[in-house]
């Protein structure tokens, strides 16, 4: 696993919050903290840490939560969104014909990097070659030679020619019926002018559709300063970071890129040719968190939002039927032994005195249970319009789910007087009050 070390830190964290019915700031600044130090040590800037903390606290506790899921998922869903900030978004991976040009220092991971898009396109199906520019370097015609061999991949690259633009128009023009041209160009031990202009005149040539950056992630946030620069020189289109199998830095390389508006496109986790891996900042935030199924959570709190919106809206409007009110006894039974919050609903007028013992508890799941029943011995219409449920409704309801008449009066009592609640809060304050 790529940033194993943060990836442990959060998934321990979470952790904390798993048997938790209400959230409190302590608990909340003993996450943060986990966090912030794992984000740290993965050498994100200090800058954004703190950025990121600040966004966490407010909005863990202040942003509501949606109703169907757990405090845990509420969290996990404000930690996404606010990593998701910190790593930045990405592109979607072209897989059609194309050339695509590798840049960036000695020892980013280049070759190998070339080797790993070869056997990614194959795979799609494509028809892949690849041209080496790499003239300095001794052994770098080996290098390219031995990884394109061993994967049947086609080539073009000379140890006599000393100008890589000659090579270049060579393998040009021995490749034009090819999906997929690779190349891969020389490096130099820092950024030098005169790597610059090599690059440049291989731009101009070849005019890539795809122009990747290739970073060690191992340097970490200094990975803004030659994004910057090599995307000055000629607009490079992505990055590729390498070696984030082995560096606890991976944090830093990618949120400092993030900064760059460059996209990551792809990262390589390994020495293997399958070890590339398109980058999805989604995805990858997901298996940080140890949480598979976001998408899941994603859609279930979207799904929730909507039920929620439809149900606020006849709050606002007044319109409070016996169906919100069913609505409302679900939500507390669900809510469990978690009293407290029966007084922050309106159906908490149900109960009276703002101590429930458990005794209380008890009967509260009695009545629930026992109003629940009535309603469900209601028609769809009744439900809707519970003005239209006279003596005579009254006494089928009662035969029909074996509940007295006494108490289905007080469950229509109860109802009113919760409605009229409602109405007069709307017309205190207006519906702005309500929707808080
Ligand atoms: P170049 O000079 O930019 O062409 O770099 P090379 O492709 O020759 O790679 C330099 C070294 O980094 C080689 O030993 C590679 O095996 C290694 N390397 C490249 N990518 C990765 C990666 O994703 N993970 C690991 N662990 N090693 C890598
Ligand atoms: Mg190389």
């Amino acid at each position: 696993m790529v940033l194993e070390k943060l990836s442990e830190a959060i998934q321990n964290s979470l952790r904390k919050l798993s048997n938790i019915y209400s959230i409190d700031e302590p608990l909340i600044n003993e996450i943060i903290k986990d966090i912030q130090k794992s984000l740290i040590m993965s050498d994100v800037d200090i800058k954004l840490v703190l950025q990121f903390s600040k966004n966490l606290k407010k909005k863990a506790l202040n942003e509501k939560k949606v109703p169907g899921i757990t405090i845990r998922e509420h969290i996990i869903k404000i930690i996404y969104d606010e990593l998701l900030n910190i790593l930045g978004s990405n592109k979607e991976i072209d897989i059609k014909k194309q050339k695509i040009m590798l840049v960036g220092l000695q020892g980013s991971g280049k070759t190998t990097t070339i080797s790993k898009l070869a056997y990614f396109y194959q795979k799609k199906g494509l028809k892949v070659s690849v041209i080496g520019l790499d003239v300095y370097r001794p052994g770098a015609y080996e290098q390219l030679k031995s990884l394109c061999d061993k994967n049947k991949i086609s080539y073009y690259s000379s140890i006599n020619i000393k100008d890589p633009i000659i090579i270049l128009k060579e393998g040009l023009s021995l490749f034009q019926k090819y999906d997929i041209i690779l190349i891969d160009t020389a490096g130099r031990h820092s950024l030098e002018n005169e790597l610059i202009d090599e690059i440049k005149k291989i731009n101009e040539i070849l005019k890539p559709d795809n122009k990747y950056l290739v970073l060690d992630s191992g340097i970490g946030q200094q990975s803004k300063i030659q994004a910057k620069s090599f995307n000055d020189a000629i607009g490079i289109t992505g990055i590729i970071l390498t070696k984030l199998d082995g560096t606890s830095k991976g944090g830093g390389a990618i949120s400092a890129i993030s900064e760059t508006k460059v996209p990551v496109s792809f990262i390589g986790t390994g020495e293997k040719i399958e070890d590339l891996e398109s980058f999805d900042p989604k995805s990858f935030i997901s298996r940080l968190l140890g949480f598979g199924d976001i998408k899941l959570l994603l859609n279930k709190i979207k799904e929730n939002i909507k039920e929620d919106d439809i149900n606020q809206k006849n709050l606002y409007q007044g319109k409070f039927t016996l169906n919100d009110m069913y609505q409302q006894l679900e939500t507390i039974k669900k809510l469990g032994p978690l009293k407290q919050i029966y007084q922050l609903l309106p159906i908490g007028t149900l109960f009276g005195s703002l101590k429930i013992s458990d005794n209380d508890f008890e009967n509260i799941n009695m009545k629930i249970n026992r109003y629940k029943t009535i309603m469900n011995s209601m028609t769809k219409e009744e439900r809707n319009y519970p003005k239209i449920i006279n003596n005579e409704r009254i006494i089928r309801i009662s035969k029909g789910s074996g509940v007295s008449i006494e108490d289905i009066k007080e469950l229509l009592k109860h109802y009113n007087s919760i409605k009229s609640m409602l109405k007069n809060v709307k017309s205190m304050f207006g519906h702005r009050f309500l929707r808080r």
